[in-house]
């Protein structure tokens, strides 16, 4: 495919009014600007927040705290939120194609080539994907962050040059609009860990996003060598701007120099959540860095968490420094009764790799 690929992501409050009702002037935005990009050459993804608010309005309730009743309210608002963006797109002469991706689509490799082949499949066919996370079967966005970190995921997957990140502020400030008369726009981040502590709590009511939820996301997306955009929603042409480099049309986040972690490791540093710790000895720590060996019972020192097998852990060496991430092949009850074992001393059905080294990433 010619042309640069550039996947664009709209939160929930960019696209709902104060009632939580989807504004379709903010869509049609959005999707006359997806069409001038499109003129020019480039691709475009777009991900998109929103079922959950359509569910809302639909149902006539206010926003629950418990995600399985969000999930349902999803499933009912996804095919309504679809609807919008159909006619907005009609409008300006394009044709969306909704892919609903779930945090497995990203783990499992068949799943997510397939998932790689259908976006360029529908971009080359001129469409315009539309991605949203699967809510009704899987609520990880729901609970963390509003689709950021899906978007990076996306961004990844279809090795986008450029991750647009649009939101209801004018990028990163240097404070809070809110206390400080003198915040101004940070135009460039190169080091995304630096200002992860600046960034406040959650965003809006209506959303779930929020700065750090922007930034983390941004640090996917630095490692996988996507430059990203920190924008408003509401800028005009902010996604034609984002896309030539326009100063100070948001915040731009550099990639990271070097290596790019493949998407399944992506997925297990920084969007799994862990469900236990496992300590390593100081020469286990070293042959895992250094070497990049699997882990083995030899090497564990102390199993913290009642984790299953398939669940993420952190491994920290004896220092207590988490210096790694990765999924466990055991739970925790068997390992800790494995802890420090030779492998041979297993029983011959165990596989001796407490967290093999494809699914181990050693943390920044
Ligand atoms: N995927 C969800 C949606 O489209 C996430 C947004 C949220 O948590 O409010 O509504």
């Amino acid at each position: 495919m010619a042309g640069r690929t550039v996947v664009v992501k709209v939160g929930t409050s960019s696209i709902t009014d104060d009632r939580g009702r989807i504004v379709d002037a903010a869509v049609a935005k959005l999707c006359s600007e997806v069409a001038e990009v499109l003129a020019g050459g480039d691709h475009v993804v777009v991900v998109t927040s929103g079922a959950i608010a359509a569910g809302l309005q639909v149902l006539e309730l206010t926003r629950p705290s418990d995600p399985a009743v969000l999930q349902a309210v999803a499933a009912v608002g996804q095919s309504r939120l679809m609807g919008h963006y159909e006619r907005a797109f009609a409008s300006v002469g394009l044709v969306a194609g909704q892919v609903l991706l779930a945090p497995l689509d990203f783990v499992d490799r068949a799943q997510y080539l397939h998932a790689r082949q259908t976006l360029r499949l529908l971009m080359g066919l001129g469409t315009v994907p539309v991605v949203n996370e699967n809510d009704a079967v899987a609520d990880d966005e729901i609970r963390f962050g509003d689709n950021d970190r899906l978007a990076a995921l996306v961004a990844h997957l279809v090795q986008a040059e450029l991750l647009v990140l649009l939101t209801d502020a004018a990028g990163l400030l240097t404070a809070d609009p809110r206390y400080d008369q003198e915040a101004s726009l940070i135009e460039e981040v190169s080091e995304v860990d630096q200002v992860l502590a600046m960034a406040g709590g959650p965003g809006s009511a209506r959303g779930s996003g929020g700065m750090a939820s922007k930034l983390a996301a941004a640090k996917i997306a630095a490692w996988s060598g996507v430059r990203v955009v920190i924008a408003s929603a509401e800028r005009p042409r902010v996604l034609q701007e984002a896309v030539v480099g326009t100063p100070g049309v948001g915040t731009f986040v550099r990639p990271r120099d070097g290596r790019r972690l493949p998407a399944r490791k992506l997925w297990i540093a920084f969007a799994l959540a862990t469900a236990g710790k496992v300590v390593v000895d100081a020469g286990a720590k070293r042959a895992l860095i250094e070497r990049g060996v699997s882990l083995l019972p030899a090497g564990v020192r102390q199993v913290v968490g009642d984790f299953q097998a398939e669940d993420a852990v952190e491994l920290a060496g004896p220092d207590g420094d988490v210096f790694a991430k990765g999924i466990a092949r055991h739970g925790a009850k068997e390992l800790a009764q494995w802890s420090g074992w030779q492998s041979s001393r297993l029983p011959d059905d165990v596989p001796p790799e407490v967290v093999h080294r494809d699914d181990l990433v050693i943390l920044p």
